[in-house]
């Protein structure tokens, strides 16, 4: 993998994505995503089983969710535990449906994440692992978990400062309701597909530098990261997960501030220009 490719992103078509409103629509879409994810591999010679196709379904409604189940998804990604929640228990009729939580977790709704999800790609503190594994093992549970990294050096974002990650891991062993899969990450929010890029290689190489060195029983194979505007670029650099929401169910009206606090849906916001390391 290099940097060789000039493959773009697409934050820019955001309000394009039409609203997904049948389950064709959902088909269409899905196979659409995954076309773009076997070009992009085939551009770096990897399998395309290797990547796994998350669908986020955040701010949609429960109609939505049962149409994108009907087309085939069987796990859906959120960010906020409580939205979440409420979805997971108005579909406990579709039992094949499998939740995974992506966004930050405040410790007391920890007890919330651990009663449904299956898995977790926001841990950022050991505050959230003691809090998940004391609700988890009451619950009888146990939950595949990401580590979270903040790649792009931007305030707004949450997860572990890079240099903060080795340490972390080594702790995570007691955890025995845990099972750590990987690192997660949220790239910078740009145009500049180099820029972008530079925060999917920096996951990367800690991926690949923490890999040999991790504690027995911590796995470190998964990268989940790339969305709907960078997920080619993503795959690219070594994502085996992507997490893709508006271009499988149409774009949100939502503005993603409600989810990376200071953040911006297209061009990284003025005022947090100042925080980002020089390039
Ligand atoms: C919403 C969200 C995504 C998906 O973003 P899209 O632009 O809808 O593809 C990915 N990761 C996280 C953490 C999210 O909250």
């Amino acid at each position: 993998m290099s940097t060789s490719f000039d493959t773009r992103t697409r934050h820019d078509s955001h309000g394009r994505y039409p609203e997904a409103v049948t389950v064709e629509d959902f088909r269409q879409n899905l196979a659409t995503v995954r076309a773009r994810i076997d070009a992009a591999c085939r551009r770096v010679d990897r399998d395309p089983e290797t990547v796994r196709l998350l669908p986020v379904s955040k701010t949609k409604p429960e109609a939505s969710l049962r149409l994108a189940h009907a087309a085939g998804c069987r796990m859906l990604g959120e960010n906020k535990p409580q939205e979440a929640y409420r979805k997971w228990e108005v579909m406990q009729d579709l039992t094949d449906l499998q939740w995974s939580v992506i966004g930050h977790l405040q410790t007391n709704k920890a007890k919330l994440v651990a009663r449904f999800a299956t898995e977790f790609q926001a841990l950022d503190s050991l505050r959230v692992a003691e809090a998940l594994e004391r609700r988890l093992q009451t619950e009888g549970r146990s939950l595949d978990v990401f580590v979270q990294v903040n790649t792009s050096g931007e305030a707004s974002k949450y997860g572990l400062a890079p240099e903060e990650v080795p340490t972390f891991i080594q702790v995570l062993p007691s955890f025995s309701a845990l099972r750590v899969r990987g690192l997660m990450t949220l790239a910078l929010f740009s145009s500049e597909a180099e820029r972008v890029r530079q925060c999917f290689i920096l996951l990367r190489t800690l991926r690949d530098q923490l890999r040999d060195r991790a504690p027995a029983g911590i796995g470190l194979d998964e990268l989940s990261m790339g969305m709907s505007g960078d997920f080619e670029i993503a795959i690219e650099e070594g994502a085996t997960v992507v997490r893709v929401g508006q271009a499988i169910f149409g774009a949100r009206d939502t503005p993603d501030s409600h989810y990376w606090p200071t953040g911006s849906t297209t061009e990284e916001a003025p005022s947090l220009k100042s925080k980002e390391p020089q390039t």
